[in-house]
């Protein structure tokens, strides 16, 4: 039995050191392991069976060694933007989402570092679940994988880490998915086109600083005020605002701050003041996002007017704001939506689309 049995679950350097071992152990010459290595994630096959260009026996070998996990694709839905929303199902019968958002040449895909989310942000789909697991690099690398064994054409050009779960509380995982991501022998994405969003845990941010690359950091800030910050985020009483400023000014890259408007608890004009206070010293993008329902029912999205009166109220302060477009409404394509909807209903069959 070989050290690694899933070559999917590994930096794109040890599968192929794994896979030069056992050639070598098969007589095989060093070209057919990079062969091979190529139906991992720079032309992915979805089973051994399907590299043609193998001869047989290799592809039936490799089959037995080596197999290729798969995530199942319980629900797709296609919005009528184009928006288009995966829920996939894991072994364990756990599921996260992926969501497809194309947009002129870009298509951003949004991920999933988690199953559910330990940390409660009233607002958040997610977060109403609670936490189930931890995915597993390949389980998080595979929601772009499972896209391009479909068609390669649908290769994201661009991946945000802002589906289910926080990632910075997954980082080993999250840390090994983000090189597979990135490395040219893994699926190529340029660093500077990978965020990662956080809602500010301290350790992560440091680790993820600490990383070569220049990936970019999201930061959940929903408040520039402690106290309703609190109010929204349970996890600001352990990892505090002022803090994870300071984090962000270590982080030596841009940031973004992602900021959800809701009516009445963060949107006055005296939170936009606040807020661009908090940006400015950073060079911070902010991102507003009109409220998705899915969280506490008693939370209500900012009107399109308030939305952009603080938006024009930030520019005018000098901070850079982009007013997020709601996408795929129609087909709850908000963080951890689909999978709250549909939960109830497992065993009675879900809808399915492939
Ligand atoms: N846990 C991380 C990443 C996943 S959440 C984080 O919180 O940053 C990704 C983004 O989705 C966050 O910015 C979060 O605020 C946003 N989000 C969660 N619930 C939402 C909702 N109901 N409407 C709009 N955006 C939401
Ligand atoms: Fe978790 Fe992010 Fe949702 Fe908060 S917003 S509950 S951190 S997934």
């Amino acid at each position: 039995m070989p050290a690694v049995r899933n070559l999917l679950d590994v930096p794109p350097a040890a599968a192929r050191e794994a896979l030069e071992a056992w050639a070598r152990g098969r007589g095989l010459p060093s070209w057919r392991a990079s062969q091979v290595h190529r139906r991992l994630w720079v032309q992915p096959v979805a089973a051994w069976a399907d590299a043609t260009e193998l001869p047989k026996p290799l592809r039936e070998a490799l089959e037995g060694e080596f197999p290729l996990p798969r995530l199942r694709p319980e629900v797709v839905q296609q919005s009528a933007d184009g928006t288009r929303k995966y829920l996939w199902r894991l072994a364990d019968g756990e599921a996260v989402e992926s969501v497809l958002i194309p947009s002129g040449k870009r298509r951003t895909l949004c991920i999933s570092s988690q199953a559910g989310c330990a940390l409660g942000c009233v607002f958040c789909a997610t977060g109403r679940m609670g936490f189930r697991r931890n995915l597993a690099a390949w389980e998080i690398a595979a929601q772009v994988r499972e896209l391009v064994v479909r068609d390669p054409a649908d290769k994201p050009t661009n991946i945000v880490f802002m589906g289910m779960g926080e990632p910075l509380l997954n980082w080993e995982q999250v840390d090994t998915a983000l090189t597979i991501l990135n490395q040219p022998e893994g699926f190529g994405i340029g660093a500077r086109h990978i965020t990662v969003s956080t809602v500010g845990i301290l350790p992560g941010m440091v680790k993820l600083a600490a990383r070569p690359e220049q990936f970019r950091l999201a930061i959940s800030l929903h408040s520039p005020d402690p106290e309703a910050r609190l109010g929204l985020m349970p996890v600001e009483k352990k990892y505090r605002l002022a803090a994870v400023l300071e984090a962000a000014r270590a982080f030596r890259k841009r940031v973004t701050f992602e900021y959800v408007l809701i009516a009445g608890r963060n949107d006055r004009d005296g939170d936009a003041d606040q807020l661009a206070r908090l940006a400015r010293p950073l060079g911070a993008l902010v991102n507003l996002l009109p409220l998705h329902p899915g969280g506490s029912p008693g939370l209500v999205p900012s009107d399109g007017g308030r939305i952009r009166r603080f938006a024009d109220r930030l520019r005018n302060q000098g901070i850079e704001a982009v007013v997020r477009r709601s996408r795929g409404l129609d087909i709850d394509a908000a963080c951890g939506q689909l999978h709250v909807k549909l939960e109830p209903k497992r065993g009675r069959g879900a809808p399915v689309a492939r």
